[in-house]
């Protein structure tokens, strides 16, 4: 037997209605806050990621899945968003037709990491960018928008990090500050920690190494040594949280350790997940649109990632999927009246109800089962004694009263139907 390839999974008809209410929500918030869908191609040039993401990163380093094609071009499955809506931003010149853009997007990505639970080969992730300004109402406003979407699934256990990284200039200067801090400390530091601060010196505070968090602890910290214009945005961003109610902590240790990210960053932490605990992350990266080549402008954005957040769903039984109804199952009581089934059938979904009938030469008590399974909301019988007299009988599941509609009145069914008279 072929399997699904590890690390992937299929969503099952049992599955999609709460993928469905979770997609309908999303999208109703950034709708809510005026932001436009953006869909970009599942492939792109591996470039655009190394160079978008940064070459430093677990993602571009380890966790890409790339193929050269026929032609020698290497190409790669998207591992997140944000390269992608920026090179489409820049390819499509949007910044001259609107100068702040606001886009969302809802799409699978792709990372080869090792699978547990919360981590997957191809996940799916929604997000936004919103690209053009440099105000930190609309860092936010990511936070405002990922927070509704989060406490509107019924979600409790959430704890937002944010953090501020300041322009390239003071963190330059606060590197050579954590240089000099660690330099007669760097033998002590894992092997994987001193490769970082040689390469990437601000992801040293991603370590999971307890003995490297140990020497850390009295490091100085970014946030102390930002440049002044970064604080008071991360002023703004605070009083703005605070203004919408969002329950937040600043985390000094939240870094990106790439050039092009500035200022704000922050993450959504879930309680109930277990050890991959981030639901989404997001921040500012105003450097990041000149460095794919286009003419500079400042942005904001976030990731969320759904299978993450429906997992926290799940733990914390917020969510109870919707009862699938249909509106109409046509029973079939005499076989040679095939024909008048399939026309109301047409008739009705016509008319844009859901309506389903039996394709198995069922027996009429099977048929009626069927109807209970689909939770049909009303059967119509179709021959029988009342056909003989050309009429059909409409029957409401719910109170069991049934009544006889004329045949050829199909008009008179839909109504019976779409008004949900009680019979
Ligand atoms: P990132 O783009 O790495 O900042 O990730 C944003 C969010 O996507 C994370 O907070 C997770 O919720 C989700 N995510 C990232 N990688 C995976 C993965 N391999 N499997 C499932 N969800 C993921």
């Amino acid at each position: 037997m072929i399997k699904a390839i590890t690390g992937t999974k299929d969503i099952l008809p049992s599955e999609a209605a709460i993928w469905k209410m979770l997609e309908e929500r999303v999208i109703k918030t950034f709708t809510n806050y005026n932001y436009k869908e953006i869909r970009t191609p599942v492939f792109e040039k591996t470039e655009l990621f190394a160079r978008g993401i940064g070459e430093d990163t677990d993602i571009v380093g380890k966790e890409m899945y790339s193929f050269t094609d026929t032609a020698g071009n290497s190409m790669t499955l998207k591992p997140e968003m944000t390269a992608a809506v920026v090179r489409a931003y820049i390819e499509h010149s949007l910044g001259k037709q609107q100068s702040l853009n606001k886009l969302f997007y809802i799409s699978p990505m792709f990372r080869k990491e090792t699978p547990q639970a919360g981590r997957q080969r191809q996940f799916h992730q929604f997000g936004a960018e919103a690209i053009g300004s440099s105000s930190p109402l609309l860092d936010a406003e990511m936070i405002q928008m990922v927070y509704e979407i989060l406490t509107g699934l019924g979600l409790k256990h959430l704890s937002v990090k944010i953090n501020s990284l300041g322009i390239p200039e003071s963190r330059e200067k606060y590197k050579t500050l954590l240089r000099n801090f660690l330099s007669g400390k760097k033998s002590r530091l894992s092997e994987d920690s001193r490769k970082r601060f040689d390469t990437n010196i601000l992801r040293l505070f991603d370590s999971k190494v307890e003995s490297d968090q140990e020497i850390l602890k009295d490091a100085p910290l970014l946030i102390d040594h930002i440049d002044e214009e970064s604080r008071q945005d991360f002023e703004t961003l605070k009083n703005v949280l605070t203004l919408s109610g969002i329950p937040f902590q600043v985390d000094p240790k939240l870094v990106r350790g790439l050039d092009y990210y500035t200022k704000a960053t922050f993450e959504v932490i879930s309680g109930k997940v277990g050890s991959q605990n981030a639901l989404c992350g997001g921040g500012r990266y105003d450097l990041l649109i000149e460095q794919l080549g286009g003419t500079p402008a400042p942005a904001t954005g976030f990731a969320a990632g759904m299978e993450r957040i429906l997992l926290a769903c799940e733990n914390e039984k917020s969510l109870t999927p919707p009862d699938e109804k249909i509106d109409v199952y046509i029973v079939l009581v005499d076989r040679q009246l095939t024909r008048e089934a399939v026309s109301t059938a047409l008739f009705l979904r016509k008319k844009n109800l859901s309506v389903d009938f039996d394709y198995l030469g069922r027996s009429v008590k099977a048929q009626m089962r069927e109807a209970n399974k689909y939770n049909a909301r009303f059967v119509i019988f179709i021959g029988g004694d009342e056909y003989k007299t050309n009429k059909i009988v409409l029957k409401d599941m719910s109170s069991g009263g049934q009544v006889l509609i004329d045949k050829d009145d199909m008009e008179q069914m839909f109504r019976a139907v779409k008004t949900e008279i009680s019979l």
